[in-house]
C-alpha cells in the first residue's frame, strides 16, 4: 500500500504558493484509511500512551480512532473560544498565519503520558503549541503522531526530544 496513492496535491490552497496535502482521497477510500490507521496504531505501540490529543480539526480524525484502538482517552486541542470549561492556550506560528490554540485544564489527570496526533507537519509551530499545552496541564508528552511530514520544513526540529512517528514524508 502507497499512501500516497491516496493523497493530492492542489496548488494554491488556501494562499498562494502553498502546496496543499489534501487527505480527503485516502479518507474516502476505505481501505487506506484503514491501513493508516493500523500502521499508526502499530508504530506508537511502544509510546506508554494515556491519552491522545487530536489538533483541530484534521487531528480529530486520526486521533479519535486511534484512541479507540488504543483502548485510551481523547481530548480536542481545539482553537480560540470553542472549548466551554477553563482552558490553557498557546499561540503558535503556521505555513501561513498565526494562531492560537486551548486544552480544557481538566483534560488529563497531572503526569499522564499523552500521544499528540495531526495530519501534518509542516513548520512544527502547532504541534510544539500543542506539547505547551501538554506541559502547561502537568503531564508528560509521550510522543508525536503523522501521517504527513513535510521534511524541507525542518518542522520536527521544533518538537521536545520524544519519539515521532510519520507515515509518509514529502
Ligand atoms: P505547521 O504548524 O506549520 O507544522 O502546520 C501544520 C498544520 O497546518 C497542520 O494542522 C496541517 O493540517 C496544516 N498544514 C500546513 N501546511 C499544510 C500543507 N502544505 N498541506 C496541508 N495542510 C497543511
Amino acid at each position: 500500500m502507497d499512501l500516497k496513492d491516496h493523497i493530492r496535491a492542489i496548488p494554491d490552497f488556501p494562499q498562494p504558493g502553498i502546496l496543499f496535502r489534501d487527505i480527503t482521497p485516502l479518507l474516502g477510500n476505505p481501505v487506506a484509511m484503514q491501513y493508516s490507521i493500523d500502521r499508526f496504531a502499530e508504530q506508537v505501540a511502544d509510546y506508554r500512551v494515556d491519552y491522545i490529543v487530536g489538533i483541530e480539526s484534521r487531528g480529530f480524525i486520526f486521533g479519535m480512532p486511534l484512541a479507540y484502538k488504543l483502548g485510551v482517552g481523547f481530548a480536542p486541542v481545539r482553537k480560540p473560544g470553542k472549548l466551554p470549561a477553563a482552558v490553557h492556550a498557546a499561540s503558535y506560528a503556521l505555513e501561513y498565519g498565526s494562531d492560537t490554540l486551548e486544552l480544557h485544564q481538566d483534560a488529563f489527570p497531572t503526569g499522564s503520558r499523552v500521544l499528540i496526533i495531526d495530519d501534518l507537519i509542516a513548520t512544527g509551530g502547532t504541534a510544539a503549541a500543542t506539547a505547551e499545552l501538554i506541559e502547561q496541564t502537568g503531564c508528560t508528552v509521550a510522543g508525536f503522531g503523522f501521517l504527513i511530514e513535510l521534511v524541507g520544513l525542518g518542522g520536527r526540529a521544533k518538537l521536545p526530544d520524544v519519539p515521532i512517528t510519520v507515515l509518509l514524508q514529502y
